[in-house]
């Protein structure tokens, strides 16, 4: 099948599968640094915390040693009062520069030996009069004395700075600035910097992983689904609709329900498309026999007949009687069709059955006086049905004119109109010839006759019964047989009444 629709042009194609990946590995990655940042911060805040502890430590433990003092530090002062319990860890210290002399062996200031901590004293105008180690950070006097984290060359120190006041004179004698380069603490950091790195990125990836093998497998129905459309598309045999279905995975979910469902679609086209492919066959059947005796007959008489006027007579007869029966078989296909769409055209319209049922009773009475009509009308006036009024009596026409038809020696025909809270019953009981029950299911069929020599004598096409049921299905109703061989046949109508408002 060509569709000359055009195709709609899609943009870039993105996999479904790879948007939920991303999308979800991003959103971990999001999540993991945001936990990781927090982690850092605390982290780095607790360890800050410990090594500006140590500094402050160093830094009050020298301030007292010095406000013994009552006048201006200078270096000798500073070393004898910072040394006054050195022993014998100065001469082993020997070959570090004066000012920087040892003072570790002291006991208060044993805790302040980390390798990371420098003391540096400033007299008034700010010179260095003692430094336990090259001084980090540069002292200036004029700024406001405070504790500072400073970053150089990639290392972090702390540097915190104290005036030293003399105890008995509170005059100020000079300063003491302790750094601490927190060398343990950069490379703490800069690991678990590594490893929040690492692990954000492997979690990242791992989830993005685990999501697209996930919905792989969960989009499993979804890539049969395509499979299955595309070989119907270019298939080219066209049996692809009738041979292709999709497999049915085991998962049991939305999608299974997708593809169960789309299955049951196809299967629905295939028969529409095979009952089509079925009226197309059994119209051109039905028309070929009159076709064929038309053409008979015009060929007769385009030979020799039309100089005799008894052929001429016999052939125009022949040929308007099957050209009558042609324009029945084209009337009745019309109200075929048109019944198939009672349901969307004549949902609203409403009958009294009571009136109508007696009005195509007493038709039958006058056309055929030859039969026995008996009518049994349980209805009341005004029993409202939902049907639209010329259906009703199409189908009480196809129904009558059956039992008329197919009726033998007994003609008689016994129609009863009853009905219960919700529904109508219109029976129509004949004598005649009956149905197998082999053809009780048949006769619904379009073009379906018993008989089909004897129904065409007697005018049938076949589509009466058919164009019965499809206008009572319709209407929410129901049109159902009863029948013995030999014996008679009763057709029910059952069609809902109205609601009373
Ligand atoms: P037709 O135009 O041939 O009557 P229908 O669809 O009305 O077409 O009926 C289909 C076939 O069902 C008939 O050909 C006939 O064989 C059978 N049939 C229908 N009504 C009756 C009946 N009342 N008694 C016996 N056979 C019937």
């Amino acid at each position: 099948m060509q569709s000359n629709q055009e195709e709609v042009p899609l943009k870039k194609f993105m996999s479904l599968k790879l948007k939920w990946s991303v999308g979800l590995g991003t959103g971990v990655l999001v999540i993991f640094t945001i936990f990781a940042i927090l982690l850092y911060q605390s982290f780095a805040t607790l360890l800050l915390q410990q090594e500006k502890q140590y500094a402050r430590s160093a830094i009050s433990t020298t301030v007292v040693r010095l406000e013994a003092l009552n006048s201006e530090l200078t270096t000798t002062k500073v070393k004898k009062e910072l040394m006054a319990n050195i022993q014998a860890f100065t001469n082993a210290r020997e070959n570090e520069s004066t000012k920087s002399l040892p003072f570790y062996s002291d006991s208060v200031f044993v805790n302040l030996s980390r390798k990371n901590i420098g003391i540096s004293v400033y007299n008034l105008s700010g010179d260095e009069v003692f430094a336990s180690r090259k001084a980090q950070v540069k002292f200036n006097k004029n700024n406001d004395i405070q504790s500072r984290v400073i970053k150089k060359n990639g290392h972090t120190i702390y540097a915190t700075t104290e005036k030293v006041r003399s105890k008995q004179t509170n005059q100020l004698l000079g300063y003491v600035q302790v750094t601490n380069k927190l060398t343990d603490y950069d490379t703490t950091m800069n690991k678990l910097m590594l490893v929040f790195m690492i692990f954000g990125l492997a979690a990242a990836l791992m989830t993005g992983l685990a999501c697209y093998m996930l919905t792989n497998w969960l989009l499993r129905p979804v890539d049969h689904l395509n499979e299955t459309i595309e070989e119907i598309k270019v298939d080219k045999e066209g049996d692809a609709l009738a041979k292709v279905r999709v497999p049915i995975s085991s998962q049991n979910d939305e999608l299974t329900q997708l593809s169960l469902m789309f299955n049951s679609m196809l299967d629905q086209m295939q028969g529409y498309i095979e009952q089509q492919q079925q009226f197309v066959e059994d119209v051109s059947h039905e028309l070929r026999t009159p076709v064929a005796i038309i053409q008979g007959h015009l060929d007769l008489l385009s030979r020799w007949g039309k100089d005799d006027p008894e052929v001429l007579e016999e052939s125009i007869s022949a040929s308007l009687q099957e050209i009558s029966r042609m324009k029945s078989l084209i009337q009745e296909m019309l109200d075929l069709s048109r019944a198939e769409q009672v349901e969307i055209n004549f949902k609203n319209e409403e009958t009294d059955a009571w009136e109508l049922g007696l009005q195509v009773f007493n038709n039958f009475r006058m056309i055929h006086p030859d039969f026995t009509f008996v009518l049994d009308n349980d209805l009341k006036k005004d029993t409202m049905v939902q049907i639209y009024r010329n259906h009703l009596e199409q189908i009480m026409i196809i129904l009558m004119d059956n039992a008329v038809k197919y009726s033998r020696e007994r003609k008689e025909v016994h129609v009863s109109l009853s009905r219960d809270s919700k529904y109508v019953q219109i029976a129509v009981q004949d004598f005649g010839e009956g149905i197998s029950e082999e053809n009780l299911k048949k006769v619904f069929s379009r073009f379906y006759r018993v008989d089909k020599a004897r129904s065409r004598d007697k005018g049938g096409n076949g589509l009466g019964l058919a164009i019965a049921q499809r206008l009572v299905e319709g209407y929410h109703g129901k049109l159902t047989v009863d029948s013995v061989l030999e014996q008679g046949s009763i057709f029910r109508v059952t069609l809902p009444l109205m609601n009373k408002k």
